[in-house]
């Protein structure tokens, strides 16, 4: 029995998102930009259905999202876009070491532009304490990006207390929520965040589309495009809609189901349990503000690499995805203070929202007969 237990990597597309995904590929091809003939029209006025799925199941206005290739791209979008759009208002940008690197390397390039950047710490237990990000902004601070789920750990930040504290103090804040919404309640019009990033392929959805939520209203949120063409999504982000994909991140949000969690959260418990059994085994990061699909756990005394080639039916994960071919540690695990060796020996189960009891009794036995295996090389 194979069972996938990296679901942060990617999810599969649901059956039903194909479906509505196939005819736009074919006898639908049309271009939603084409505005004399019935294809464009059929085809822009379906985009705009799928726009009004994602506005719902995301708790915002349909106007207030940019669709992008990605979360990646979204996330260079909010962090370039506001900083260059906003020059004359400051220099400064802050975030926090375990951000995913489609953050971390976007705030790296705009260094190298010229931007100031601030990478904060987290506690050991992944968190964000929110007095360290008010200590961090200056008069000179214009955005301040920190993600709302961590793609390693699965640790939940307080968005709602960080977004405040950079509220009251006139710095936008953006979200990278590509973990969040098979996790959490997403209303985003309702929480004070300017800007947030999600990916269709991390909720059941297709690969290559995402979105930007971009705050509509006072104070207006300044944003420059990173991409330049033909002034598609209201000149935000110019090239041509991919349909099909658009027509998946619509169907998949709408058909977003969280009546598992709580079950989730039960079979992410007991296999923790059943791991520890063996010894020697220590959850990363904190166990109370964490999602229901996640468990990153530290096992003595096992290379996780010798236990990925111990445990060939389990999918799982050393780091994130991006990473992981690298011998370099998780930069997430080292900034919660675990040294190199005890990163080296964390792994990443990432359960999904239709993982079954049978499969997490699967991977558990496995895994335990693998560390046995491991430990007695
Ligand atoms: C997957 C992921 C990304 C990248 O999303 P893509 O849509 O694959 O570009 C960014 N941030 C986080 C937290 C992620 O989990």
């Amino acid at each position: 029995m194979d069972v996938y237990l990296d679901h942060h990597a990617t999810t599969p597309c649901l059956p039903e998102v194909v479906d509505a995904m196939l005819p736009w590929f074919t006898e639908r091809f049309g271009n939603a930009g084409s505005r004399s003939h019935r294809w464009g029209y059929e085809a822009r006025t379906a985009t705009e259905h799928a726009r009004g799925q994602l506005a719902l199941g995301l708790g915002c206005s349909p106007k207030a999202l940019v669709l992008t290739s990605g979360a990646t791209e979204a996330d260079n979008l909010a962090i370039l876009g506001v900083l260059r759009a906003n020059r004359s208002r400051g220099d400064h940008v802050v975030t926090v070491a375990t951000e995913h690197e489609a953050v971390l390397a976007t705030v790296r390039a705009a260094e190298r532009e010229g931007f100031r950047v601030t990478v904060l710490p987290v506690g050991p237990d992944g968190l964000l304490d929110p007095d360290v990000l008010v200590g961090a902004l200056t008069d000179r601070t214009v955005l301040a990006s920190v993600m709302w789920v961590n793609n390693e750990t699965g640790v939940v930040q307080p968005i709602a207390r960080l977004g405040e504290i950079c509220r009251e103090r006139g710095v936008l804040f953006h979200t990278d929520a590509a973990q969040a919404p098979c996790w959490l309640p997403m209303a985003l019009a309702d929480l004070p965040v300017d800007l947030a990033s999600v990916s269709a392929h991390k909720l059941y959805g297709p690969k290559g589309i995402g979105a930007l939520y971009v705050r509509r209203g006072r104070p207006r949120v300044d944003l420059e495009p990173i991409l330049h063409g033909g002034g598609q999504e209201r000149g935000l982000r110019s090239g041509t809609l991919p349909v099909p994909l658009v027509i998946g991140f619509g169907e998949a949000v709408a058909r977003l189901d969280r009546a598992r969690v709580p079950e989730v959260a039960r079979l992410r418990d007991g296999l923790l349990e059943r791991l520890k059994t063996v010894g020697d085994v220590h959850l990363n990061g904190s166990r109370e503000h964490r999602v229901a699909g996640n468990l990153n756990v530290r096992i003595g005394g096992v290379d996780v690499r010798a236990l990925m080639l111990a445990v060939r039916d389990v999918a799982m994960s050393s780091g994130s995805a991006c990473t992981s071919e690298s011998l370099t540690p998780s930069h997430v695990l080292r900034a919660m203070g675990l040294t190199p060796d005890e990163a080296a020996t964390s792994v990443r189960l990432g359960l999904g929202l239709h993982t079954t009891e049978e499969a997490v009794d699967h991977a558990a036995e496995a895994l335990i007969a693998g560390i046995t295996t491991v430990r007695g090389l």
